[in-house]
């Protein structure tokens, strides 16, 4: 046992050693593991891309564990029996929130009971209310807005103790890059306090990160900027482009499923309408998404008739490592691209 014991410590010896030789990220010179007691912290997040703003907080203090694999739905997505236990022994669950994951719902809710601190992170970005038609209801309101200043106000009031999770709002709010700097900020937080890894190392990565959506920002409001006014109209699978239209003038003219998820499908009347809709505006693109099957939006397409093309976005989780939208950051410069090709 003793034996054992040396063998160990020998072989984590060895192993700090190695780190240190070929590491060198450490700007204090400090050698020691964040955690005092040895054990890694378990970071567990529930979609890919707010695991790809977690990893850009916590860079190598730990490993961030994601539950919805890249170009798969959320709103429907359903745990298995090891990714619920994942979430249980988790030290800390990072979710989206608003109804977002309706088929993990039940487990993180049961996760939360057995002790978990979940940070909803909905909640805590000043999420849009969906309108009466299902759309989400900004300041804006239509083509004509113009963006707001990067450091927006928060005129809504909403605490950040509020509960948002009846359905009220829109989850889809990373399609804002100023809102996923606010939630930038409170991931750092919230893993700081629960899980002991260094607070200064976390907020100093979580600031270069937003400098980076700061970046994305400015990039996006000067490429849209290139498709005139009266043709930023969007029509897309499901309704998530809600806050990707209130920060960026766009309007959104309709969607092949009728509400905020893919959980109901639209009538044959539903897309027939749409259809009338999208010949009448002269809409050149329908927008098909990854994390669902293009079917619905071809179908809505053959409907229409030739001239308008269908294009694929990434919506609600990132793509693939060769899809060029495999980072919450490449993700919005690909759909930017695609958006402004299809409708400049
Ligand atoms: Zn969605």
């Amino acid at each position: 046992m003793a034996r054992h014991l040396r063998l160990i410590a020998a072989l984590l010896t060895l192993g700090a050693l190695t780190v240190t030789a070929c590491g060198g990220t450490s700007s204090d010179g400090s050698t020691a593991p964040p955690e005092g007691d040895g054990s890694n912290p378990r970071i567990v997040v529930t979609t890919s891309i707010l695991g790809d703003v977690t990893r850009n907080v916590v860079g190598d203090l730990a490993t961030v564990e994601v539950i919805i694999p890249a170009d798969t739905d959320p709103h429907d997505f359903e745990p298995s029996a090891q990714q619920a236990a994942e979430l249980r022994d988790a030290d800390l669950i990072i979710a989206n929130g608003l109804l977002l994951e309706e088929g993990l719902l039940a487990t993180l809710e049961s996760a939360e009971a057995d002790g978990v601190t979940l940070l909803y992170v909905g909640d805590v970005v000043d999420p849009l209310p969906w309108n009466e038609e299902g759309h989400s209801e900004g300041e804006g309101g239509g083509a004509v807005a113009t963006p707001a200043a990067f450091t927006d106000g928060d005129e809504e009031g909403h605490s950040d103790e509020e509960s948002h999770d009846d359905g009220e709002y829109d989850p889809h709010f990373w399609f804002d890059p100023v809102r996923v700097s606010t939630a930038t900020g409170a991931i750092a937080e919230a893993v700081a306090q629960n899980t002991g890894l260094n607070a200064d190392t976390l907020n100093r990565q979580a600031a270069a990160y937003q400098a980076q959506l700061a970046e994305l920002d400015t990039a996006l409001e000067a490429q849209f900027a290139t498709i005139p006014a009266e043709r930023r109209l969007l029509v897309t699978d499901h309704d998530a482009f809600g806050y990707l239209a209130d920060r960026y003038g766009f309007e959104i003219l309709g969607t092949v499923y009728p509400s905020g998820s893919e959980l109901a499908e639209p009538s044959a009347g539903d897309l027939a309408a749409l259809a009338e809709l999208i010949t009448e505006t002269g809409v050149p693109a329908i927008f098909s998404e990854n994390i669902a099957s293009p079917e619905l939006a071809d179908a809505l397409a053959a409907e229409v008739g030739n001239e308008v093309a269908v294009v694929e976005l990434f919506s609600d989780s990132v793509g693939g490592s060769d899809s060029g939208a495999a980072t919450y950051v490449a993700l919005m410069r690909t759909n930017a691209e695609r958006i402004t090709t299809a409708l400049g």
